[in-house]
């Protein structure tokens, strides 16, 4: 299975393939865990990335695409991967397309998790993540154990200001992507309001309509 998660921030991208992986068996390739563990590292790609990500704006597309296109080339993805938050542009999306084209393999499915903007900004700004299991909160809907609140982080980019940026990307740079994948034949939209569990069921339904 050769799959793409998008949706814009906030909708449950890396939640639902953290649960996805386990019935699919393919790695979850996320662009933006990639990217945050190279500002990490403090490598030369991250520290290019991070003066965009900190604002909400897109990291340029020959930086994210070499890196992606390195990743899905290695031999764990030869059955098969999950992509979260890649492709995030047209431009990302046909350099796949080519990529994907040029070792004679084809994308199975694309799942559009769909959320109204005005949910978002609660859901990032409320999220924490545990940098240990990589698991991800919601101080309000999914709270984490008492045990683990001292060590959870709070992503730079998940302020209001920054989400405000990020949706406003995902409607100008992300959306043009739907109608490319729509006219493939292979979208499928589902709606991301609701139970973490219930959205993993409609999404498995989805992929198995
Ligand atoms: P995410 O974890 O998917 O919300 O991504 C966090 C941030 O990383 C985004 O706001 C961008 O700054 C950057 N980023 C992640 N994926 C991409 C991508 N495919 N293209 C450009 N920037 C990206």
């Amino acid at each position: 299975m050769r799959m793409i998660l998008v949706g814009p921030p906030g909708a449950g991208k890396g939640t639902q393939a953290a649960r996805l992986i386990d019935t699919y068996r393919i790695p979850h390739i996320s662009s933006g865990d990639m990217l945050r563990a190279a500002v990490k590292e403090g490598t030369a790609l991250g520290v290019e990335a991070d003066r965009f990500m900190k604002l909400g704006k897109l990291v340029p597309d020959e930086v994210v695409i070499g890196m992606i296109l390195e990743r899905v080339a290695l031999p764990d993805c030869a059955a098969g991967f999950m992509l979260d938050g890649f492709p995030r542009t047209r431009p990302q999306a046909e350099a796949l397309d080519a990529a994907m084209h040029a070792a004679g393999v084809e994308l199975d499915a694309v799942v559009l998790i769909e959320v109204p903007d005005l949910l978002l900004e609660e859901r990032a700004v409320g999220r924490r993540s545990d940098p240990e299991t990589g698991a991800i909160y919601h101080l309000k809907y999914n709270p984490p154990p008492p045990d683990i609140a001292g060590r959870l982080v709070h992503r730079k980019d998940d302020t209001v200001e920054a989400v405000t940026t990020r949706v406003q990307k995902y409607h100008s740079e992300t959306a043009p992507i739907i109608p490319f994948y729509q006219s493939k034949g292979i979208l499928k939209r589902v709606d991301g309001v609701g139970e973490p569990d219930v959205i993993t069921r409609r999404i498995t339904a989805a992929l198995n309509s």
